[in-house]
């Protein structure tokens, strides 16, 4: 784990199940928290951010049955199919949670365990519920749907046992007062407004064990009660503990944590702002600072299910259009915490249109022009009043980038970004320096310095989007990006290098 002398921010993504291979809102979700992880990076946080998957899970025992494999099978063909994604996504984790394997996360449930234990808050009772072996969740009759599954339309079980319970009820205005205060922010405010009109109704303690039997032999035991196995989502939230190193290197645990941020699904809210806190509250820990809720995508307008057959391999769609125009699209046509659609037509108009068109044609117009006609050299102009109106109208839109990335807008940040490239577009358009080479090498130099310079800032401003791009584009002007401050102002002296193609065509 990095040093401590910078700002820390902790940010995890939530576990997906394994019990299926991963689709196109995986990549959605990992590229969220990647595009908020590199913006901190470049602010200066030392930043780490966690991954992995949720493998105790009955779904994955009752998947891996049917397919007639054993469980740890399919958690490890499934947990690297997920670790590929990250991969191919190019997302900067720093710790990737497989939470079957014994180890530290395995000990970290006995910690958390015994720490709620110490508290009170865990007890023995006899109950009978509806359970949601998909939702791996407890409804109560009034949330159902027609006697459904409001979540996967199926009819929940009937399930009669003696469990371990914690108790939830104890922390409910604790957990009000929080959420209310912002002490957990949860993002965007329409869902805190439904988490507390949630809370309101009444919060009921909930099993965090389940008979050996029920789980068909799978997780991990409840400490001292080899009996029982742990309620799976009672561990697969602690992996967020195990990320941070509680089993490992408390030290480090102590100075990375709480958690700054969680990264999640609509469809998991509950989990993550009241189960969860609650117990963190009960083990003695600092709770989340906050919770980012992003929607769920369709696909051509149409609910992804493995029925219609239309779940999008998110793999399929890197391989066929690259990394970071996947990720500029998911980015940019995904509303931040709305539902989205997905549609290879959209993707295709996206590329061809933004990426090869504007942000891809300016860079390379720039950088090739200055390589040929001007010896690669950019040098120190004095700007004029027009000039500078310009170059305010750009920091202006840094300015508004910047307070939208702090926002996590991260779609509307894009928008502004690539206005800052269509006004470079425009600008290198009507200043003709093609022309203006011919006729006034003084103000061509100019164009190109104002030029070069929109290319830099575009190169750090898109990094947290598109890292391996935007890493080509800064090296054709012998830069990294470094620092988000740096796109605030302009630099004096420029080398370039006759750049390749930035983005190619999507056919
Ligand atoms: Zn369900």
């Amino acid at each position: 784990m990095p040093g401590v002398s910078l700002p820390k921010f902790y940010i995890a993504t939530s576990i997906p199940y394994v019990n299926a291979p991963p689709h196109i809102g995986h990549a959605l979700e990992f590229v969220q928290a990647d595009v908020i992880a590199r913006y901190r990076r470049l602010k200066g946080d030392n930043v780490f951010l966690a991954t992995g998957t949720d493998e105790n899970s009955l779904k994955n025992a009752l998947s891996a049955e049917k397919l007639g494999m054993k469980t740890e099978d399919l958690c490890q063909r499934n947990s690297a199919l997920f670790r590929d994604l990250v991969d191919s996504i190019n997302m900067s984790y720093d710790t990737f949670v497989r939470t079957s394997l014994k180890g530290d996360h395995w000990k970290m449930t006995q910690i958390l365990w015994d720490a709620c234990n110490a508290s009170g808050d865990i007890y023995k009772k006899k109950y009978s519920g509806l359970y949601c072996v998909g939702c791996e969740l407890f409804y109560a009759e009034g949330e159902l749907d027609g006697g459904l599954c409001p979540e996967h339309r199926t009819k929940p079980e009937r399930v009669e046992e003696e469990n371990y319970f914690f108790r939830l009820s104890k922390y409910q205005d604790r957990l009000i007062a929080a959420i209310e205060k912002d002490e957990i922010r949860i993002i965007p405010s329409s869902r805190k407004a439904e988490v507390v009109n949630f809370m309101r109704s009444g919060l009921e303690d909930f099993s965090v064990s389940r008979s050996v039997n029920r789980a068909h032999g799978w997780g991990i035991p409840v400490p001292g009660d080899p009996s029982q196995i742990l309620y799976v989502w009672f561990d697969a939230l602690g992996y967020y503990l195990t990320a941070a190193g509680i089993a490992s290197d408390r030290k480090a645990f102590n100075e990375m944590w709480p958690i700054d941020m969680h990264v999640i699904g609509k469809g998991i809210v509950r989990f993550h702002a009241i189960y969860w806190p609650a117990m963190l509250m009960s083990g003695g820990f600092e709770v989340p600072r906050s919770i980012l809720v992003h929607g769920y995508i369709t696909v051509e307008g149409e609910k992804m299910s493995k029925s219609i057959g239309n779940v999008v391999d998110p793999m399929d769609v890197i391989r066929k259009y690259g990394t970071d125009p996947v990720r500029y699209y998911l980015m940019k046509e995904i509303s931040t915490f709305q539902d989205g659609d997905f549609s290879d037509r959209t993707l295709k108009d996206v590329i061809n249109n933004e990426l090869v068109g504007n942000l891809g044609n300016f860079v390379n117009r720039t950088l090739t022009f200055i390589s040929s006609k001007l010896g690669g050299k950019v040098e120190k102009q004095k700007l004029g009043d027009e000039d500078m109106e310009l170059v305010g109208q750009i920091t202006g839109l840094v300015g508004e980038v910047e307070r939208m990335l702090e926002a996590e807008q991260l779609n509307v940040a894009l928008l502004k970004i690539l206005e800052i490239s269509n006004l470079g577009n425009r600008y290198f358009q009507n200043s003709a320096p093609w022309k203006l080479i011919k006729e006034d090498e003084a103000k061509a130099k100019k164009v190109l310095f104002i030029c070069a310079n929109i290319c830099r800032i575009l190169g750090i401003l898109t990094y947290p989007y598109m890292p391996s791009s935007a890493e080509r584009l800064l090296g054709y002007i012998h830069e990294t990006p470094s620092s988000f401050e740096e796109a605030k102002k302009l630099s004096n002296e420029f080398k370039v290098e006759k750049p390749e193609i930035l983005f190619s065509r999507a056919e």
